[in-house]
């Protein structure tokens, strides 16, 4: 029996409830958000009062604790913005509720990610005898699956990590962004960074980039970015020599990006306007097209994975881990395009090896830590199939 809780009715959270709601492991369910329309929408679609629904702001500790106190979950699913991350935390130590996240803490003032903050809950959820999953998205989440995966049965040592993120997807939109506008252009718009020698090398925006090729779809200009789970996989894999993140942007997006930027509308403080104080960045992401409207229009396909070097046996060897997701496929199943998809099919998963008991533990963890075996063969049957090359040309 376990009863879970997710937070957040966004795209993804439309995704994590559907998986959740058909999972016969959770015998109860509950969606819960800022605003509670968008839950009974959901929980409508899914029907047979399978999904209960409550409306709550996941800023504050009190509101979420009379929440789990009335539901009494078992597992809380944070699918809201990555600013509720420690709050719900919070409120989880203090109900008894294990948690589980697909993108780390920022802080709404600094457009700044790290895992600093969670991994300081490590304490606090050992001694509470409590579980937190952080990251079990796409990437981060199935990216550091898949390296776990490949430390387990195909490497002595790995040393060189080159995550590959392409969206080769068309919404036929001249601007959008696939999750969350504010949380997404706040990610892209950083300096890059990624991991060599010991050391995080910093770049400009974009700085390195250069054509890869990605099964079923060809070559895309890629660029080096930075994403939070370089920084976990480099602690728990330490043979990692270097590890960076790519990931594939149209010269559209990027021409619309530095307009953004160079116009202001990027920036994360505060204005005053109209004798009212606003956010730049939040009034963008109120006229921008919402992410989870873009599927009706999506066409082509996601495709995401891990490229790697190392060693097995003393031999050196290449690897290289993915899966493709078609956006039409993924509106299909569930209403919403395939970035929503391959976050949300991931987080209900890892729900599921928690209430199985297979990804257990007092503490906090990132998902690499678990046996990626069970996860990793229930994936495809739940809409996301994998695929191995041994010994090809990675190009990095
Ligand atoms: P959306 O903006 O579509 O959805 C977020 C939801 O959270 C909305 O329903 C919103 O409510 C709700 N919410 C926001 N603030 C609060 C609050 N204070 N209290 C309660 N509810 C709140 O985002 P997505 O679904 O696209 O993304 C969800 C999460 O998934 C994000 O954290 C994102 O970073 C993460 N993500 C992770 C990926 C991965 O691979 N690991 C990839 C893509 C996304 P309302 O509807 O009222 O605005």
């Amino acid at each position: 029996m376990c009863k879970a809780l997710i937070i957040g009715a966004g795209g993804v959270g439309t995704v994590v409830t559907q998986k959740i709601a058909a999972n016969p492991v959770f015998t109860e369910v509950m969606l819960a958000s800022r605003t509670k329309s968008k839950c009974d929408a959901v929980a409508a679609a899914i029907g047979g009062n399978r999904v209960k629904t409550a409306q709550v702001d996941a800023d504050s500790v009190a509101e979420l604790c009379a929440l789990f106190r009335a539901f009494k979950p078992d597992i809380v699913v944070n699918v809201a913005l990555p600013y509720q991350d420690l709050t719900i935390m919070d409120a989880c130590l203090e109900c008894g509720c294990n948690y589980l996240d697909t993108a780390n803490y920022e802080p709404k003032d600094e457009a700044h990610f790290e895992y600093s903050w969670q991994w300081a809950y490590q304490d606090r959820f050992k001694a509470a005898g409590l579980t937190a999953i952080l990251g079990c998205g796409f990437d981060p989440g199935v990216t550091a699956i898949f390296t776990a995966y490949a430390a387990k049965h195909h490497f002595d040592e790995i040393h060189y990590l080159d995550i590959v993120d392409c969206n080769a997807g068309n919404h036929g939109m001249a601007f959008a962004t696939n999750f969350n506008p504010e949380i997404n252009i706040r990610e892209v718009t950083q300096k890059g960074r990624y991991y060599e020698n010991g050391k995080w090398v910093v770049t400009e925006p974009h700085e390195i980039h250069r054509p890869l090729n990605y099964p079923g779809i060809g070559e895309r200009e890629s660029y080096v970015i930075y994403h939070e789970e370089l920084e976990s996989l480099v602690k728990n894999y330490p043979t990692i020599r270097r590890a960076r993140f790519w990931m594939t942007f149209g010269q559209e997006y990027l021409t619309h990006l530095r307009v953004i930027q160079n116009i202001g509308m990027a920036r994360i403080d505060p204005i005053i306007y109209n004798g009212v104080e606003i956010v730049p960045i939040q009034f963008l992401k109120a006229v921008l097209p919402d992410p989870k409207s873009l599927g009706a229009n999506y066409h082509g396909q996601t495709s995401i994975g891990c490229r790697i070097r190392g060693v097995k046996d003393g031999k050196e060897r290449t690897y290289y881990i993915y899966n493709n997701c078609d956006h039409e496929a993924a509106f299909k199943e569930t209403g919403t395009q395939a970035v929503s998809f391959t976050t949300g099919v991931p987080a209900a998963l890892g729900a599921s090896m928690w209430a199985k008991g297979l990804w257990r533990g007092a503490g906090v963890f990132n998902v690499e830590e678990f046996d990626p075996d069970p996860f990793l063969a229930e994936l495809g049957p739940q809409g996301l199939p994998w695929h191995e090359l041994f010994d090809v040309d990675i190009e990095v």
